[in-house]
């Protein structure tokens, strides 16, 4: 496809490319080329430009907005108030967060009870380490009553924060909007269904609050439509991540109703391969209808104490607000009995809006792109732009740049993470753009290169055919495999044979070549751009690969309109050829060389500082029988901060099986003075060779967790409750072979029931809690300013433990 406007010689001795048609003659005047060039440059610029202007985030509106608009102002002043400090769930700051709720809501004159129970985890989830998980939560759920309802829409977000940080964009964002939306609401005509809005408990813990609330709460036995929302980072656009299942109506609303739509169904298919999971799963397990958004960018202080409220991007904030009151208004107003569609829809934001279309298409397209491809293929071959032997040859090579950019990219980040360790535990770096540029630069190398070094003998046609045909192949690789993400190498191959065919078809000495180019690059621009840019928050630097690739397919399908720039494709002779056969190598020098000086400056800028500082792992874990204490870090390569505290590498399952197993740092610890929970025996009845156990497990000092493990060496666990409710009975691998997590529990403990069948004389129980901070500890050193805490769900434990044979 790039034959048409791009003929070209060999250089010296002058020797025409066979097969090279000579019609295209209009474009071998080097002006008229260069007018063409700037020109399609331009306009892909300038559609670049527009497809990333529309991911900006709105402007925050000011506290006075009008009444029924959403104000990121106003909800930034609950925000202040929700994570004005951590607060974990179960602890005093979370009662406070929940009385504030509460108010707020019962202020606007809604219907708000609290939903207090005890709870398993949805599904079994990342609790699962240490066993069957319960938490006790408290969901804050109040009700908008429809005029005339069809169905309940629910809006959720988690009011919980974790142990380590104050939440202020996770999840003070979520619940901040909510009340922000429930206020707009509740100044206008009241809606027709019922609006539900469930402020969760435990999210962080085990999603146990929202599963609560899906299993058993009076209003959700209906099921309805759930609008989940959640920041995994700071900043950036909000995008819509997850749907149920056929989607395909739920989507067309949200393109319709959200005043920002951005959402792909690609971002489904990367969500399901990140170690993520949020309340909506909960509700996805009940067979709920519903969407799933958060904003993911500045991710480096996710689940740190960095994630204040002063961290949140306000802009995020409005959109996620303006989307939630647009979505909640257009639910509010249809008919819910017609949301379930037969399929799911693929869809993915272009300017201006949303683009969709049914998933059914997927297949049909992808072979229509192979089809398309093999035909701009075939007739290059017959107009003789490229024989067939150059068009094998442009489809083998075109795999060279697809594979080497990725591999380029991870070796980068290999390359930058050894000159800073820190980053192994960081989401992605504190100020990631000068990395993600390197990367875009060092993609743009490699593909530069790459052409610089085939075009001559391969030919412009022969390695543009080759490029679209693995963006086609591609397109029905994923279209098998990841549906929702076939649409990003079958669009643009689509467009890019279809540009191709016009080219071939159309009068040579006219613009028409250079416009069909142009246009399909454009095409690919639209689609691949916004991916590339969403794709580097969304999966880390440490991943920065996958982008590395996608900005390669968008350089192949882009490749007629780069070679408008190549200095050879003007036609010259003798030494103008030489001279620009040299020309053409500076574009990938000049890209290689930004690549390293990006890199170079992402590590002078992004320094660790007290503002920006290297996450540390560090726990601390007392056996309260024998006295031993030590810590432990989850740190595969120890910062020196850390290594201060570990100097070897152990298995703690034998002794705290509440951590879960696996290898862990660890070095000697001074014992603390600190009681392990207590473990009382109620009853204990034997019957039929079974022995029924009923315990109670209290904690001694304010803990976030307990855990109950049985030597199953000594008893094999037929059945458990705990606080009255049963728990599944899955064996553990280990010594502890079952085991009960409970988070939050009770000051007055909780009551677990054990039926077991005894093995050898007294059963083995080991039992344990965990709180949150090591401030207090003895030989406790406090963190440098530059040295921070690794966001985890362990970072700062405090266990005791200790065996009771019984
Ligand atoms: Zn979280």
């Amino acid at each position: 496809m790039g034959a048409p406007t791009t003929p070209a010689t060999t250089g010296t001795p002058p020797r025409p490319i066979p097969g090279v048609h000579p019609a295209s003659r209009a474009l071998t005047r080097p002006r008229r080329r260069l007018v063409a060039a700037a020109a399609a440059l331009v306009a892909l610029a300038a559609v670049g430009a527009g497809s990333l202007l529309d991911l900006r985030t709105p402007a925050p509106k000011s506290a006075d907005a009008p009444a029924g608009a959403f104000s990121a102002g106003r909800a930034y002043e609950d925000v202040q108030v929700i994570a004005a400090r951590s607060h974990v769930a179960g602890s005093p700051a979370n009662e406070e967060v929940r009385a504030h709720l509460e108010q707020q809501l019962r202020g606007l004159g809604l219907e708000t009870e609290v939903q207090d129970t005890v709870a398993p985890e949805a599904g079994q989830l990342s609790g699962a380490a240490g066993g069957a998980t319960v938490a006790r939560v408290r969901n804050v759920v109040a009700r908008l009553p429809g005029t005339d309802s069809t169905g309940r829409v629910f809006l959720v977000s988690h009011y919980d924060s974790v142990q380590t940080g104050p939440g202020g964009n996770d999840d003070a964002a979520g619940t901040s909007t909510i009340l922000e939306v429930a206020r707009a609401l509740t100044t206008g005509p009241r809606p027709r269904n019922d609006i539900v809005f469930v402020l969760t408990d435990a999210e962080e813990a085990c999603l146990c609050g929202a599963a609560a609330f899906a299993a058993s709460h009076p209003l959700a036995a209906d099921g309805g439509v759930v609008l989940n929302l959640e920041a995994r980072g700071s900043t950036g656009p909000v995008i819509m991540f997850e749907t149920s299942r056929n989607n395909a109506k739920l989507v067309d609303i949200f393109g319709r109703a959200a005043p920002h739509p951005v959402g792909t169904s690609f971002a489904v298919e990367i969500y399901r391969a990140l170690p993520n999971d949020t309340d909506f799963t909960a509700f996805l397990d009940q067979k709920f209808v519903g969407l799933n958004s958060a904003y993911i960018d500045g991710g480096a202080i996710y689940h740190t104490p960095l994630d204040t409220p002063a961290a949140m991007d306000r802009g995020s904030l409005q959109q996620h607000g303006d989307n939630a009151l647009g979505l909640a208004r257009e639910f509010g107003g249809t008919d819910l009995t017609e949301l379930r569609s037969g399929h799911d829809a693929t869809y993915f934001p272009v300017p201006g809006g949303l683009v969709r279309y049914p998933g059914w298409l997927t297949v049909p397209l992808a072979l229509l792109a192979v089809a398309l491809v093999g035909t701009l293929g075939w007739l290059t071959r017959r107009s003789g732009r490229a024989s067939t032997g150059r068009l094998a040859a442009g489809f083998a090579l075109a795999l060279v740049p697809i594979v080497a950019a990725p591999v380029a990219a991870q070796l980068l980040w290999l390359a930058i993470t050894t000159i800073r360790p820190g980053y192994a535990e960081l989401l992605d770096p504190y100020r990631p753009i000068w990395y993600r540029l390197a990367v875009l630069a060092l993609a743009t190398a490699i593909l530069f290169t790459w052409y610089a070094l085939t075009r001559r003998r391969i030919g412009p046609a022969a390695l543009a055919v080759g490029g679209l045909a693995w963006l086609a192949l591609l397109g029905v690789l994923l279209a098998v495999a990841v549906p929702g993400g076939a649409y990003l190498t079958t669009v643009p191959a689509l467009a890019g044979a279809l540009g191709g065919l016009v080219a071939l078809r159309t009068r040579q000495t006219g613009p028409w070549p250079v416009v069909a180019v142009t246009a399909a690059a454009a095409v690919g621009v639209v689609i691949l751009l916004p991916t590339v840019v969403l794709l580097f928050p969304a999966l880390g630097m440490a991943m920065g690969g996958v982008a590395a690739l996608v900005a390669v397919l968008l350089g192949l399908v882009a490749l007629p309109v780069v070679d408008l720039l190549h200095p050879q494709a003007g036609g010259q002779r003798g030494l103008l050829a030489l001279r620009a056969r040299r020309l053409a190598v500076l574009p990938a020098g000049a890209a290689a060389v930004a690549a390293v000086v990006l890199a170079g400056v992402g590590l002078g800028v992004d320094r660790f500082d007290a503002a920006h500082p290297a996450p540390t792992h560090l726990m601390y874990a007392m056996d309260a029988g024998t006295g031993q204490a030590r810590w432990l870090s989850h740190e595969s390569d120890p910062q020196p901060w850390t290594d201060g505290y570990v100097d070897g590498v152990t298995d703690v399952g034998d002794d705290f099986p509440g951590l879960g197993d696996g290898e862990l740092r660890t070095g000697p610890a001074q014992s603390a003075n600190l009681p392990a929970p207590k473990l009382e025996v109620l009853a204990d009845a034997t019957a039929g060779g079974e022995r029924t156990l009923r315990l109670r497990l209290t904690p001694q000092r304010a803990a976030r967790l307990a855990t109950l493990h049985v030597d199953t060496s000594t008893a094999t666990v037929l059945r458990a409750e705990v606080a009255g409710r049963s728990v599944p009975v899955e064996p553990r691998a280990g010594k502890w072979g079952f085991g009960l997590v409970f988070h939050a529990p009770p000051a007055e403990g909780i009551e677990v029931t054990l039926t077991v069948r005894p093995i050898a004389g007294q059963v083995a129980l080991r039992a344990m809690d965990a709180s949150d901070g090591l401030d207090a500890l003895p030989g406790f050193r406090p963190r440098p300013p530059a040295v921070g805490v690794v966001g985890s769900h362990s970072s700062e434990m405090l266990a005791v433990a200790r065996t009771y044979p019984i």
